[in-house]
């Protein structure tokens, strides 16, 4: 029987909130570099620029830029505090979970009431500790009802799948790689491969518009890459309405994908970051900073760190530099020094 009764985790205690000023400012404070230590500063997530010289992208990466070139720049250049969504953490609750779900090496499926302690393991608080608790409570019952509804669809055909959460690195040419990690895939008895990527959108999409998602696409061609075939069919699984829209790979145009991918880093390499108004802007985190709208002063704050984490950013790669320097001069002397030792004794022989 299902424990209705698990109570929601509760939220870490203190946490750090970067949507304030004073958020700002802690997270400086957590970045800054103690005296005489070069290691602490050091880039937190990897840089735009990989060390082979290609773009490093990501599906999520693509698409904000596609979305708004300044917004990318402000996420993933500037990389501004973002202010944490309980949208955000509900997709995550909900991806972890059913990463769990597909990744116990048994065959049997595990019970409705384990995948509720898989949500119940996998809850992320981070997004919710603004709301009141009744909001949160919700946000959770809300996420096991996804679950339940999820469990019974997928209990009666459930099998191990080939991968779940598979990580991929995909080099298109010599511009750009792209990152990311694949839900699941799953394989048939005769070998065909089935890309899914979980959704937690209220509403389902439609076959075109799935057929038309870079992500899926992007997919495609990692699924090449790890396992030397492209999938039979890639899908999106709407877990919320509990919807999964499933087509076939000729439906997806990986020749223009390709294509996407290589102008979107070439963009990127000429630093193409024009504000372009969309209909994300009134969701947009950066928007008291955004030239495209009108301001109440706060944009100076955010171009000053802005410009802070560049420079920093740039001291970062400067220290690289001179350590690599200074390993290839202690290298270089250690060599001139076993050089004349080994003179010395010769001469000592003669
Ligand atoms: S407010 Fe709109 S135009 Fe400005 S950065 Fe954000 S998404 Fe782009």
């Amino acid at each position: 029987m299902v424990d209705d009764t698990r109570e929601m985790p509760e939220p870490p205690a203190d946490p750090v909130d970067p949507a304030d000023a004073d958020g700002v400012l802690r997270l400086l404070e957590v970045e800054r570099a103690p005296e005489g230590t070069y290691g602490t500063l050091e880039p937190a997530t990897p840089p735009l620029i990989d060390g082979q010289g290609r773009v490093r992208l990501s599906f999520s990466r693509i698409d904000s830029y596609r979305n708004c070139p300044r917004r990318f720049r402000y996420d993933y250049i500037d990389r501004l505090p973002r202010v944490p969504s309980p949208h955000l953490s509900f997709g995550s609750s909900i991806h972890r979970a059913l990463e769990a779900f597909y990744d116990r090496k048994l065959p049997d499926c595990p019970t409705e009431e384990e995948l509720l302690g898989l949500l119940y393991d996998s809850w992320e608080t981070t997004g919710f500790r603004e709301l009141p608790r009744e909001e949160q409570i919700g946000f959770y019952r809300h996420a096991q009802d996804v679950l339940r509804r999820f469990h019974r669809r997928a209990a009666p055909t459930y099998r191990l799948p080939a991968a779940t959460e598979a990580w991929f690195e995909l080099p298109i040419g010599y511009e750009a790689v792209v990152v990311g990690s694949i839900d699941r895939i799953d394989a048939d008895d005769d070998g065909a491969l089935h890309v899914i990527d979980y959704k937690t959108n209220r509403k389902a999409k439609d076959r075109a518009r799935v057929a038309g998602s870079l992500q899926l696409a992007i997919y495609a061609l990692a699924c090449r890459h790890l396992f030397g075939r492209l999938p039979a069919t890639v899908s999106l699984d709407f877990v919320v309405p509990g919807v999964e829209v499933r087509v076939e790979l000729d439906e997806l145009d990986l020749d223009a994908t390709r294509e996407t991918i290589l102008e979107t880093a070439q963009a990127i390499r000429e630093e193409r970051f024009e504000p372009t108004p969309n209909r994300l802007c009134d969701w947009c985190d950066h928007r008291a900073i955004c030239p495209a709208w009108p301001q109440d002063g706060s944009e100076s704050l955010g171009e000053a760190v802005a410009e802070l984490r560049r420079r920093r950013r740039e001291a970062a790669r400067q220290v690289r530099e001179l350590r690599e320097m200074e390993a290839g001069v202690a290298r270089l002397a250690s060599e001139v020094g076993a050089a004349s030792t080994a003179d010395g004794r010769s001469g000592d022989t003669r």
